[in-house]
């Protein structure tokens, strides 16, 4: 099972939900692994003591993905620390659900910005250490559209996958490898509160049985098998896809 033996992963957004979910998969699958968050330190620090009990290595290192000298740091320190870097996942997003120029900066900078500064600084080291794999956590939101008040979300997160597309082609003869995974309704922090205009009986759990083909959420265990599956040699011959991890959502 040790298939990421000697090897190092960076996770942003990792200090709760799907990027603590898919740091810990990583870590039981033998890689190194640092996990970045900008303001839930405990969350994160937490994470590192579940890689820990796990029997893996890991680190936390605080840092916004929406400032530039955040996140050169945050490569830095993970190469600093173990010596390389293999595999990305630039996960870390907030949901957005207000329409206004405020809230633009804010969901862009965060959800689109960030992963486009992650990206730059990972492929930088990446091209010229033997290549990597990078994967980019969107949303079905980055697919199709959604209920009023996700118009910045839907747009930063097609904007990601475009972003993922276009790296993936530009880098496919360079060894690096960027795919993009597009969660449905996953049971996490960001889904606690109800979306807007819902009332005080809204349950995610209810909505989730008619509103999803198979009837439930996913978990963030079964966002980071795909992420996990995506950086693997398993998938040594896909990049540039946005793939749907959402119980039928897109299919339906
Ligand atoms: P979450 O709230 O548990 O995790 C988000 C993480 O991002 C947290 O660790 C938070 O501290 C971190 N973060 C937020 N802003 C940051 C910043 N500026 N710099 C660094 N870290 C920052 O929620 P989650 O559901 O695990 O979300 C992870 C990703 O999955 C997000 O990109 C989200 O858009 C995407 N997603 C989630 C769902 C869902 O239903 N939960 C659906 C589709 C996509």
């Amino acid at each position: 099972m040790n298939v990421f033996e000697g090897k190092v992963a960076l996770v942003t957004g990792g200090s709760s939900g799907i990027g603590r979910a898919t740091g810990i998969l990583f870590a039981q699958r033998g890689a190194k692994v640092v996990i970045a968050s900008d303001k839930n330190i405990n969350g994160g620090e937490e994470t590192v003591s579940l890689i820990q009990q796990a029997g893996g290595d890991g680190i936390f290192v605080k840092a916004d993905v929406s400032r530039t000298v955040e996140v050169e740091a945050l490569v830095n320190k993970a190469i600093d620390t173990y010596g390389r870097l293999d595999y990305a996942v630039n996960n870390a997003g907030i949901p957005g659900m207000k329409n206004d120029e405020e809230e633009l900066d804010h969901v862009i900078g965060i959800n689109l910005k960030g992963v486009w500064l992650c990206m730059h600084y990972e492929i930088s080291w990446m091209v010229d250490h033997g290549g990597g794999a990078i994967v980019n956590v969107a949303s079905v939101g980055g697919l199709k559209g959604g209920e009023p008040g996700m118009e910045l979300y839907c747009a930063s997160k097609h904007g990601v996958i475009g972003l993922t597309r276009v790296t993936a082609t530009t880098y496919a003869k360079r060894g690096i490898r960027v795919n993009a995974v597009c969660p449905g309704t996953i049971d996490t922090p960001m889904i606690e509160n109800p979306p807007e205009g819902a009332g005080p009986d809204f349950s995610w759990a209810e909505f989730a049985k008619t509103a999803i083909p198979m009837g439930r959420m996913g978990a963030p265990e079964e966002i980071a098998e795909a992420v996990i599956w995506l950086c693997s040699d398993s998938a040594s011959y896909i990049t540039g896809i946005a793939l749907p991890v959402d119980g039928g959502i897109m299919a339906s």
